[in-house]
């Protein structure tokens, strides 16, 4: 160990050796020895602590910064203002406020405050903000249930919420916050149903729609799952038609899809998101055909059209199936009580029935049948279906049924028809010699067989063409294109959203409420909740209800309807920008300088709705004056798109009888083998999703509040990529908390040397840490400069009298120990920067960050065996900047940690006492006093700008390596070359390595061609294959 001396022990011959004295010159006194610094940070390292001193903190620097830009508000310039920063909007999807901050919330907003920090610390003018969905059914039932209204309850939550979001170390742009339920919010919303009411793209219809009645509301399609139950309730849903609110975001379909290609580009969304949007968008192309029907009954019933992706398989259609809303189903149900008692069972068969009802009197003929050359089989007229798994809002509510290349008709003609044969029309090869298996439907393209006529042995392709072309000249089909994406129905007749502003008017119809009278606020709903009743109490509000017609004054009713909260949030993230706009949704000079998004951050589960409801909304926008940048990026709002994984919990199960442990259930003295308390067994452990009754569930605030935020957010970012399952294991969180206890002990032990060097290179520039300078200064130990001052003037230049005989002998294995140390520095930097702003492999800037620690530490002291062993240290200002730069890479990650630390290496001034007193001691050569700058200490550490490479990693590089040169694969000789650039590729590479082995003396000899003693030499130059290995250790020539 060092002896504490009242010398500043400056520089690289008084560092080291570690065992040594620190020499004369006792030049400099530092304030520091005034001050006990280590007394304000305590010996034991309490994180929980330190994040309420630093959230305190921050609140104030955050005040006192506000008071100190109102300038800016007068028009004052400052010259390092937001304007001259580059804007970057980092967003996480907005959460819904439940009450309950859950450890999926913790993880989503972990990753995007760590990534907007970082980017705040790189320089960039960031927006990270926060507000809160805070419509929809939850809120309305727990009014319900407990008898409060639906907005206090929602207001406590979000007080709740929002203390336990500041308790994660978040920095929020807590100044653009708001509530889609606050009135100021929903003003808006219904400012944007109005201008797309105004554009003909919000209207009404009279909807077969899927009704909920356990929550007694409307579903969309998207919220009804594929076995036909609500996904919020659980209940089955049952079809009703209702006079509906419908947004037209069929009229975008065009472009909605098109935009997914530009969201491909650079990996910019999440390929697996683009592929649900595209399946969910589902354009399909094909042709739209005409089946004449032939009627027994005296009725006449226009032709059947259907939609097909597949005209070749024209000449297999066995059947038409009609879903049961067609016209002709809904006309002959008038009079067969038998078709109208089977219609009456369809809501209550599974999705994926067979079963058909035949229609007796009606057949259907193939369009082709009046062709000569058409097969007999073809011409004989289809038996007519009514069947459920044909959709009636899915094309045309019918289909042609071709048993030989669809599953879904093979499976119902299997059902219906068992003992008719199965038409093939298409085989796998020409000559039809693989069509073997006649029990499966074959439904690839392929090529026509001969029960196609004319068009046997055609392609799929060739065939498709022709036979549209003979059917648009008959009059009976043309090309045509469907489309799965259906218009996003948004009323509900729920109390707890954004009212529809409309009043329908006997007169003049639904009229749009003028501008100047939203909001249309909701009324105050009293004695309703509590009651345990359901349906939509806006529609016994009288006094509100009840109103005039703003075109004809006459008295008129309010729309009742509220929005799905979908449309909330289709729009919230327009609103941060411009978060206090009164007047409009948000102003166009907002829109223009932070949309679109740069960063969204959630859940995979909204990969469809809201993801595609956000851009139609947006790409509306673009339409309208109030983005008028926005064609830049097409209308998108989101660059980037970001999903997290789910967070799965410790599940404990008894092996024996499978049931779900309770935590007080198991004995974790062991926790690498839990017991069943009861019977002494082990019991099972598994990763699952967190649910009440698998007794899994983690709640971050205990977690927060026991392990402190910093090592709760580098134990989420370091146990899992962020896109994957995180398995969540409190045990684990121990290898961070050990990690920060490390470090934090190393600075503390150094702090009092390190501000010492701060100080110094602060106001003496001479003593200013350059790397390269330093290295290259150094590389001569002759060099060896360790500059004194004498009130700011160097007094003596060249001090290799304080170099030791020990020193100056191992001086360069001990420069090479300072290399190693300052690369890993510079490699760490590289990768670390890449992995927050690119791939946002964030749980790999833990793990190297937790490396570089352990390099520093463990290398600052080591031991040189020349005669006898000598223990030396690396130099105090390679292991000072190396924790500096290592501090600021892991300042988005630990922030109090990083903040704690930062402040022990840069403490805060002397008061003016001890000031008057240094001013004294000046007076008193040879002395001088180092002080801290006011302005300098006490700064955050995210006013640092993120540490960059200082291009020194080439240079500190191992200078000469071996390379064992094989000609043929045999060994010819070892030469010392320098290490490979890593710029240099392919024959550029080669040409290099050549040139290296020759410019060795023995290369020069032995591989440059001409002859010794008589006998021809290789010349390697004129090799017909180079190939080099493990990063040029071995080249061999092929000649
Ligand atoms: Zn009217």
């Amino acid at each position: 160990m060092m002896k504490r001396t009242i010398a500043t022990r400056v520089g690289r011959a008084w560092a080291r050796p570690a065992c040594g004295e620190a020499p004369g010159g006792r030049k400099h006194l530092h304030y520091a020895l005034f001050l006990s610094r280590k007394s304000s940070h305590p010996l034991e390292l309490d994180l929980p602590a330190l994040d309420r001193r630093w959230q305190r903190e921050w609140e104030r620097r955050r005040v006192e910064k506000g008071w100190n830009e109102l300038p800016a508000l007068f028009g004052k310039n400052e010259a390092n203002s937001a304007e001259s920063k580059e804007k970057m909007y980092i967003l996480p999807m907005f959460p819904y406020p439940s009450g309950d901050l859950h450890i999926g919330h913790l993880r989503v907003y972990t990753i995007s405050d760590v990534i907007a920090r970082f980017r705040r610390m790189q320089g960039y003018d960031v927006m990270h903000p926060i507000g809160w969905d805070a419509f929809g059914l939850p809120a309305e039932n727990a009014a319900i249930e407990r008898g409060i209204d639906p907005a206090s309850w929602t207001k406590r939550n979000i007080r709740k919420m929002k203390s336990q979001l500041q308790a994660m170390n978040g920095h929020w742009d807590w100044d653009r916050e708001f509530a889609t339920c606050d009135p100021s919010f929903y003003k808006h919303t219904q400012h944007l149903f109005l201008l797309l009411h105004k554009a003909g793209l919000a209207y009404q219809a009279e909807s077969l729609v899927n009704y909920d009645p356990v929550d007694k509301t409307v579903l969309a399609n998207e919220q009804v799952d594929a076995n036909g139950f609500s996904w919020r309730s659980g209940a089955k849903v049952e079809q009703r038609m209702l006079k509906q609110w419908f947004l037209d975001i069929s009229e975008f379909r065009q472009e909605l899809l098109e935009g997914l290609g530009g969201l491909a580009k650079n990996r910019a969304w999440p390929e697996r998101v683009l592929a649900m949007q595209k399946n969910w968008i589902g354009k399909s192309t094909g042709a739209r055909i005409k089946f004449p029907v032939v009627a027994y009954d005296q009725q006449t019933h226009s032709d059947i059209e259907v939609f097909t992706t597949r005209p070749d398989t024209i000449f297999g259609v066995q059947y038409v199936a009609l879903a049961s809303n067609h016209p002709i189903v809904q006309s002959l149900a008038k009079t067969d009580v038998d078709l109208q008692a089977f219609l009456d069972t369809i809501p209550a068969l599974p999705a994926d029935s067979k079963v058909g009802y035949l229609l007796p009197h009606v057949r259907a003929l193939n369009p082709l049948a009046y062709e000569d050359t058409t097969p007999d089989a073809t011409k004989a007229s289809l038996p007519i279906y009514v069947a459920p798994y044909v959709l009636g809002d899915y094309g045309d509510g019918a289909v042609m049924g071709v048993p030989g290349h669809d599953t879904r008709d093979h499976a119902f003609w299997k059902h219906n028809r068992y003992d008719d044969p199965v038409r093939f029309v298409i085989s796998q090869s020409p000559d039809e010699a693989t069509t073997t298996l006649t029990s499966q439907p074959f439904v690839h393209h392929g090529h026509l067989t001969k029960h196609s006529g004319p068009y046997a042995g055609q392609t799929t392709a060739e065939a498709t063409d022709k036979i549209i072309a003979l059917l648009e000249s008959k009059g009976l089909g043309s090309k045509a294109e469907t489309w799965r994406l259906r218009d996003w129905l948004i009323s509900r007749q729920r109390y707890w959203g954004t009212p529809i502003p409309i009043i329908h008017c006997g007169n003049c119809g639904a009229v749009p409420v003028p501008a100047d009278q939203l909001p249309v606020e909701l009324p105050p709903i009293e004695r309703h909740w509590g009651g345990g009743r359901g349906g939509n109490p806006l529609e016994h509000a009288h006094d509100w209800v009840n109103t005039f017609c703003p075109s004809c004054k006459g008295a008129a009713k309010r729309d009742t309807d509220t929005m799905d909260t979908f449309v909330d949030s289709s729009w919230y993230f327009m609103r941060f920008p411009d978060a206090e706009n009164e007047e409009a949704p948000f102003s166009a000079e907002a829109a223009n300088s932070h949309l679109p998004v740069d960063l969204y951050i959630g859940g995979v589960e909204h990969a469809i709705l809201h993801l595609l409801y956000a851009r139609f909304v947006s790409k509306f926008v673009v339409t309208t004056p109030l983005w008028p940048d926005g064609w830049k990026s097409a209308g998108e709002p989101f660059k980037k798109v970001l999903t997290q994984g789910m967070v799965h919990g410790k599940t404990f199960t008894d092996s024996s009888t499978g049931r779900f442990l309770k935590p007080e259930e198991v004995d974790l003295t062991d926790p690498s083998n839990p017991l069943i308390i009861a019977s002494g067994e082990k019991a099972h452990v598994s990763y699952e999703k967190m649910s009440k009754s698998k007794y899994n569930g983690v709640d971050p605030s205990t977690c927060l509040a026991k392990y402190g935020a910093d090592a709760t957010r580098a134990h989420i970012l370091f146990q899992a990529p962020v896109s994957e399952v995180l398995e969540w294991d409190e045990e684990k969180i121990s290898g961070v908390t050990r990690w920060l206890r490390r470090l934090y002990e190393f600075i503390r032990h150094n702090c009092e040397d390190w501000a010492m060097l701060y100080d110094l290179e602060d106001q003496l520039p001479k003593h200013r840490f350059i790397t390269s300078h330093f290295f290259e200064k150094e590389i001569s130990a002759t060099n060896f400069v360790t500059p004194l001052y004498h009130r700011g003037k160097v007094l003596v230049e060249a001090t290799n009298q304080h170099m030791t005989d020990e020193l100056k002998k191992n001086y360069p294995k001990v420069l090479a120990e300072d290399k190693k140390l300052w690369r890993a520095v510079q490699l760490t930097i590289a990768n670390v920067t890449e992995s927050y702003g690119k791939s946002h492999s964030l749980n790999t800037v833990v793990s190297d960050l937790m490396a570089l620690t352990n390099t520093i530490i463990d290398q600052r002291t080591f031991t040189i065996k020349s005669g006898e062993s000598h223990s030396w240290r690396t130099d105090n200002y390679i292991t000072y900047h190396s924790v500096l730069e290592l501090l600021k890479m892991m300042a988005p990650i630990t922030p109090a940690f990083a903040e704690e630390c930062w402040s022990m290496l840069h403490p805060r001034p002397p008061n003016a006492l001890i000031r008057l007193l240094s001013t004294i001691l000046n007076r008193l050569k040879p002395y001088t006093i180092v002080f801290p700058k006011a302005d300098k200490h006490g700064e955050s550490i995210f006013d640092q700008p993120f540490p960059t490479t200082d291009g020194t990693f080439e240079m500190l590089a191992p200078s000469k390596q071996s390379c064992a040169v094989q000609v043929n694969g045999r060994l010819r000789l070892v030469v010392q070359i320098p290490a490979l650039p890593t710029n240099l590729k392919g024959k550029e590479l080669e040409k290099w390595i050549v040139k290296e082995i020759l410019d060795t003396s023995e290369g020069e000899r032995k591989l440059r061609g001409g002859s010794e003693k008589g006998k021809p030499l290789i010349d390697i130059r004129k090799a017909t294959k180079v190939i080099v290995v493990h990063g040029g250790k071995t080249v061999n020539f092929v000649v």
